[in-house]
């Protein structure tokens, strides 16, 4: 007689779902997936006004090996489902006094460019990229893609020889600390401070191994998806529906179904579905108090400073603007006075503006002669602000100053208009207070503090996606898939 297949169900379809929902019908699984929107990938999605498509959220890709890997996994060659290309210039920085830095890709030019035009010496850039690359290569693998909560992960070699290099790895500094020390230009340490975002934190208050980030887009590379950034959903759904997974769309999932101490199966629509193993990428918040509402939740983690959210205009432009490039930044004059406020949850009068613009790359984008811009601002987690009175005064200084920085008149040139705010975002994806990254990484504990990707007193559960170790943003969501797989893998 055959053996019973394993069967597995998971909670959502953001990258991190889909790419569990990749690795476990690998494994034989058989699998369903119960989404809440009519589309699939959450956050990473994409929507169209009129002639103009936009990626609805993230718009930077770094560490695409995690992509490729799940069609390696599935015995497929990754190219021949999705492609990308490296980019030369990874970031194009603008400040109010007319400094411009092209941030490239490649790190000795890049270095070059801060000395032509900050005055910072290319050694200085150089060490600061060297010290980043090694923070890294300590620590990132061994902590990012295993769980932190097993004993197995702390008892290596590896780990034993970061804990002797530790007062390296600037534990007990903060990032901007880390930079000042490192580059001491204010410019090039704005710049530098920036990668805080990229998890929804201050550089002011994370900690200095996360200097490390800026290596992520020099050291290794930044990427753009062919298609826009919604091809990194689109192959992933398509490879998962290639082996078999089920999926169901406009599917709330209401209950994790329990029986004693074990995860057996979930309520959608008043219907019951079993399976051995249950996978939420439901934000870890919203899963304990909305679909296991008779458990007691790990306050302690719940409790965590969830990371910031953004406010994005979505704007069809009908000009095109030579001086522009696909990810652009005008900084703020005050970083500090910036995340002093976001600390309050408040929106200083001028933040730092983040123009995308996939029509540089992606010319079916926007119609002959446009562009599509991806305007985001980074806003508080959602706190009972006025978010209607915030977005007109939000969206007021920003065109002031685009208007500035730019020397144009943007009112004249925008034809169609999309907002998301941080109420939209919780809405959409059931992300508590709007949150783009789960928890914020403002003190040193917060990786530990961070839900880890199981919970020991319950059985057959299990945690994915940016709300869980080991936290927000595409490559870590992947991450956390993996580290979900090699849990279910290891019968853990
Ligand atoms: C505006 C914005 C910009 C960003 N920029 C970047 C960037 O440039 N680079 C980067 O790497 N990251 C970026 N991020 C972060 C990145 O998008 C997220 O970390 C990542 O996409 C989160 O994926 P996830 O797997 O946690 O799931 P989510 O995307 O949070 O999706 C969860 C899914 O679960 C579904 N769901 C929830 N509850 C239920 C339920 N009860 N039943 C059924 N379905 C349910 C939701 O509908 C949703 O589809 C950005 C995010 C936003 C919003």
């Amino acid at each position: 007689m055959s053996e019973k297949k394993k069967s597995a169900i998971i909670i959502g379809t953001g990258i991190a779902g889909l790419a569990t929902a990749v690795r476990l019908a690998v494994k034989g699984y058989d699998i369903q997936v119960f989404e809440a929107n009519s589309y699939p990938g959450g956050k990473l999605s994409e929507f169209s006004v009129g002639d103009f498509r936009f990626d609805a959220g993230p718009s930077l890709f770094t560490m695409p090996q995690y992509v490729d890997e799940l069609f390696e996994l599935a015995g497929k060659k990754p190219g021949d489902f999705f492609s990308y290309q490296k980019l030369e210039t990874v970031c194009k920085y603008f400040w109010e006094d007319g400094t411009v830095v092209e941030g490239y890709g490649n790190l000795d030019k890049f270095a070059n460019e801060v000395e032509k035009n900050l005055g910072v010496k290319k050694n200085k850039t150089l060490q600061f990229f060297k010290k980043a690359k090694a923070k890294y290569e300590l620590t990132g693998t061994t902590f990012l893609e295993h769980s932190l909560h097993r004993s197995k992960t702390w008892l290596t070699k590896k780990v034993l020889k970061s804990l002797l290099l530790l007062p390296t790895l600037d534990l007990f500094s903060s990032m901007h600390q880390v930079h000042n020390k490192s580059v001491e230009h204010p410019k090039m340490v704005q710049l530098l401070d920036r990668f805080a975002t990229y998890n929804g934190s201050s550089p002011y208050q994370a900690p200095g191994l996360l200097s490390m980030i800026p290596h992520f887009e020099h050291g290794i590379g930044a990427y753009y998806p062919n298609g826009g950034m919604i091809s990194i959903t689109n192959s992933i759904f398509n490879l998962a529906k290639s082996l078999g997974v089920r999926f169901q769309f406009n599917a709330l999932v209401d209950e994790i179904l329990m029986e004693g101490k074990k995860a057996k199966g979930v309520l959608v629509d008043g219907k019951r579905f079993y399976a051995d193993k249950i996978v939420s990428n439901m934000d870890v918040f919203y899963t304990y108090k909305k679909l296991l509402p008779n458990l007691r939740p790990p306050k302690r983690q719940l409790n965590q400073e969830r990371s910031t959210s953004a406010l994005i205009f979505y704007w069809g432009i009908n000009r095109k603007f030579a001086n522009l490039k696909l990810h652009n930044i005008l900084f703020s004059e005050n970083y500090n006075a910036e995340f002093d406020a976001l600390g309050k949850g408040e929106v200083c009068s001028d933040p730092t503006i983040y123009i995308n613009i996939s029509s540089k790359h992606s010319k079916q984008d926007a119609p002959p002669g446009s562009e599509n811009w991806f305007v985001m601002i980074n806003v508080p987690y959602s706190s009972n602000q006025d978010w209607e009175s915030l977005t007109q005064r939000i969206k007021q200084n920003a065109i002031e100053k685009i208007n500035r920085i730019l020397e144009v008149n943007l009112e004249d040139h925008i034809v169609t208009e999309a907002i998301l705010d941080p109420i939209t975002i919780e809405s959409k994806t059931s992300s508590y207070r709007g949150a783009l990254y789960g928890t914020s990484s403002n003190s040193k504990f917060s990786a530990f503090l961070r839900h880890a990707n199981f919970n020991r007193s319950i059985q057959n559960l299990y945690f994915c996606g940016g709300s869980v170790h080991p936290g927000g943003g595409i490559p870590l969501c992947l991450l956390s898939a993996k580290i979900v797989d090699d849990l279910i893998s290891e019968g853990y």
